[in-house]
């Protein structure tokens, strides 16, 4: 009998059971009876009805595809307008759409960085980043997590080499933000760019929701270039990158995930756009998700659980184990609540967490419900006996 060639897929499915890393797609209802703290629509604007009402008008407009890559046939009225806009709010001079955040990072990582150049990566980089950083070619040097020192000490050994260093503006797992300020030094010093991915922070940090660079008075700075994902606070789906005028002309020339790739679909242009003006028309949105996080913390903290202290609306609980994380989220989804599932390897051995996201639309008594749920549903605690 001849040997069927994804035999050894079989064999990994064999290995992720017993590491309890199993992943299985579950599609999500259209009328949601959980309450929801697992998805990223952190200002709760995905399905407003303007927003909504945005995208079906973008695409009874433009269609339902872009039909073509930006280049080509893929960019509308919308796509300038969206990039116009975010760009004002965000206090920078130029923005670029692309299909999505993943892109973006892609997009901005391989066209910045020369293969004789030198990048320098915070060890809690998101994977679109680790994916950007390979693709580039680039020398890349891993640093410790949130460690300006030991960014300068990497850029002081590489003198004269064109470099770029790259962070998370809020790391998508525990929701710490990174030292924006100390790394913009840093760079300043050595002479090098810095990368800044904001997918977390853009409509939950700085004034009225402008994002982390905002709140680091960074917005707009020399040398300095940020990515965006539209599919988390805006509630829409899509990327983008955000810089000086000049840059974004090089990556429109230059860089391949935007050059190659169908443009984004007007109904995400459209309901992105929406989602930017309402939270200029409602900027406390921003500090009511800032909020919600603290005020889940405190009580995971108090009910004895180990949570990250949340510097923007992703809130991190401790799990003993992996196997421990996923019966967690899964009593807690018995019980009504959907919740994030972070084990390896989207996160290191040993630090697997359950992810709550703190909706700036949570009521008081759905927050109560969260809590309650949440803590009823741990796993006992190391010292404690099962
Ligand atoms: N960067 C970070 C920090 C993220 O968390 C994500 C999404 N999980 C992305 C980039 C990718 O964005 P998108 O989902 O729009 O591709």
């Amino acid at each position: 009998m001849t040997q069927d060639p994804f035999d050894w897929t079989d064999d990994e499915a064999r290995r992720r059971a017993r590491a309890g890393l199993v992943r299985t797609l579950r599609p999500r209802p259209a009328a949601q009876d959980l309450l929801d703290l697992a998805s990223n629509d952190y200002l709760g604007l995905a399905r407003h009805p303007a927003v909504t009402g945005a995208a079906a008008d973008a695409a009874h407009r433009w269609g339902a595809g872009a039909t073509g890559s930006r280049l080509v046939t893929g960019s509308t009225d919308l796509h300038a307008e969206l990039e116009r806009e975010l760009a004002g709010f965000c206090g920078f001079e130029a923005a670029l759409v692309l299909s999505s955040g993943y892109a973006a990072n892609l997009a901005a990582l391989t066209a910045l960085t020369a293969r004789e150049g030198l990048l320098v990566s915070d060890a809690g980089n998101h994977a679109s980043i680790v994916d950007g950083c390979r693709l580039s070619r680039a020398e890349t040097v891993v640093v410790p997590h949130a460690r300006p020192d030991a960014v300068a000490k990497t850029l002081d050994a590489h003198p004269g080499r064109r470099a770029l260093v790259v962070s998370d503006a809020v790391f998508s797992v525990d929701g710490d933000a990174a030292p924006l300020a100390e790394l913009a030094a840093v760079c300043r010093t050595a002479g090098a760019a810095l990368l800044v991915d904001d997918a977390h922070g853009l409509g939950v940090l700085g004034d009225g929701g402008r994002g982390t660079l905002d709140a680091a008075g960074l917005a707009g700075a020399d040398g300095v270039v940020a990515t965006l994902t539209l599919s988390k606070s805006l509630g829409s789906q899509g990327g983008a990158v955000l810089g000086p005028a000049r840059v974004i002309d090089h990556l429109v020339n230059a860089a391949r995930t935007f050059i190659f790739d169908t443009g984004l679909a007007p109904a995400a242009v459209g309901g992105a756009l929406e989602s930017l003006r309402l939270l200029r028309r409602e900027p406390a949105r921003a500090g009511r998700a800032r909020e919600v996080a603290r005020e889940l913390h405190r009580r995971f903290t108090d009910a004895g659980l180990t949570a990250v202290r949340p510097d923007a609306a992703v809130v991190s609980v401790r799990a003993p184990s992996p196997e421990a994380a996923v019966r967690w989220v899964a009593d807690c989804r018995t019980a009504g609540l959907a919740v994030g599932c972070f084990r390896p390897p989207s996160v290191p051995d040993g630090v697997s967490r359950i992810r709550l996201t703190a909706r700036a639309d949570l009521t008081p008594g759905q927050i109560d419900t969260a809590v309650r749920t949440v803590v009823a549903a741990a796993p006992p605690l190391p010292n404690e006996r099962p």
